[in-house]
């Protein structure tokens, strides 16, 4: 496969699609070593089940791994770390990981679990999980998402699963885009396979599945990312990362001299022009409709990832119109004072849905008393 292409699969049984996928883009003729360390990184953000929009399917890695066994590859790893505020054990279970290790004789890695080294990534140095350094070709699984702070996450922004949780608080601290670009340079990925089947097109955690039934390789983090924004209808330019990473000679943004192929039945053929885009994907609107409420500075994505869909909730119930006051989330709160905030760097304000991050069920049920009772006090009945 070049380093130009990207190969799409449409279809519903998905460990035979990913198998078809990496056979037509001869993924064993990339790995120079058949014995080496083979990690391959799904996105197990938190334990949800991957028809909820937010983790990688099973059948995909189950597919990559039966792939790499039949040609003679035995040194694989899984490893992965939830986000910060879920537990990444709870996740291979809820996600079905535990069930394809023992079915596969492939290890688990629970990175937040793993020790870490500082790496200087193109500049700046970032704490990296240990694994990586033993991890000899890297197959990134990422789903193809909306994420309420960067708009959209796939194969950049899934790399910071092997981060230790205090770098991923500290990734929102330096806004984000900047570290997600350098991660990119600290961390090689060799082959992506995207997971298209049923992402949430708004929030990282999912809940709003919309189905595709499409899985997508690639070997460039930064062409998969840049075709991902155009189908979710995002300028490259509104996701910053993007380019940041091709400046630092990640990959590449030059959507016009890639190759766009789709896999079928009869054969392979290739996308032109306008022809990329060939499948319809509605806007994120759900974002859009709730951020207005939000002052966030520097929220981690767990805390942020779990207000706005409570928010969802309570708009759709009717309530949020009630709602006085901007709601005050992120670490850039910490030590301040003010009216309403979420999470515990919020601790110093009149009102705090307390947690580290709090979850949506907490915050939607907190809010709600906010807003009917004027209180956060859990006794009163409403
Ligand atoms: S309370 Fe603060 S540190 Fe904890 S998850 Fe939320 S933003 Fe991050």
């Amino acid at each position: 496969m070049e380093q130009n292409q990207i190969l799409k699969r449409y279809g519903t049984d998905y460990k035979k699609m990913t198998k078809e996928l990496l056979e037509a883009a001869d993924l064993i003729g990339l790995i120079s070593d058949h014995d080496c360390r083979i990690g391959i990184k799904p996105n197990l953000v938190a334990p949800a089940d991957a028809s909820w929009g937010a983790t990688t399917h099973p059948e995909i890695v189950a597919g990559i791994i039966e792939y790499l066994q039949d040609h003679g590859c035995r040194n694989l790893v899984i490893a992965e770390g939830s986000w910060v505020g879920d537990r990444t054990e709870e996740s291979f279970e809820v996600c079905g990981y535990w069930k394809l290790s023992e079915q596969y004789g492939v290890p688990l890695l629970d990175a937040q679990k793993d020790t870490h080294f500082t790496k200087d990534c193109d500049g700046l140095k970032l704490e990296l999980c240990s694994c990586v350094k033993d991890i000899d070709f890297l197959i990134n699984v990422p789903v193809l998402k909306g994420h309420c702070q960067t708009k959209i996450t796939c194969a950049l922004k899934n790399m910071k699963g092997l981060l230790p949780n205090t770098e991923k608080r500290h990734f929102h601290a330096m806004g984000l885009h900047r570290p997600i670009a350098h991660l990119a340079k600290g961390i090689r990925q060799d082959f992506i396979v995207v997971d298209h089947i049923c992402g949430d097109l708004d929030f990282e955690d999912g809940g709003n599945p919309v189905v595709k039934n499409c899985i997508m390789v690639s070997r460039d983090p930064v062409l998969v990312d840049t075709y991902v924004c155009g189908l979710l209808h995002y300028g490259i330019e509104e996701v910053p990362y993007i380019q940041m990473a091709e400046q630092l000679g990640a990959g590449s943004t030059d959507l016009e001299h890639a190759k766009i192929g789709v896999l079928a039945e009869e054969g392979t053929y290739y996308l032109e022009g306008s022809a990329i885009w060939d499948e319809e994907l509605p806007y994120a609107d759900k974002v859009v409709a709730v951020q207005d409420l939000v002052q966030e500075v520097e929220s981690c994505s767990a805390c942020y990832g779990y207000l706005l869909p409570a928010l969802d909730r309570l708009r759709k119930e009717g309530l949020l119109e009630q709602l006085g006051e901007k709601i005050c989330i992120g670490q850039g709160y910490r030590g301040k004072h003010g009216k309403l905030g979420v999470g515990n760097c919020t601790s110093g304000f009149d009102f705090c849905v307390k947690g580290c991050p709090p979850t949506e069920t907490e915050i939607y049920e907190a809010l709600k008393r906010y807003i009917v009772l004027g209180t956060l006090t859990q006794e009163k009945r409403y």
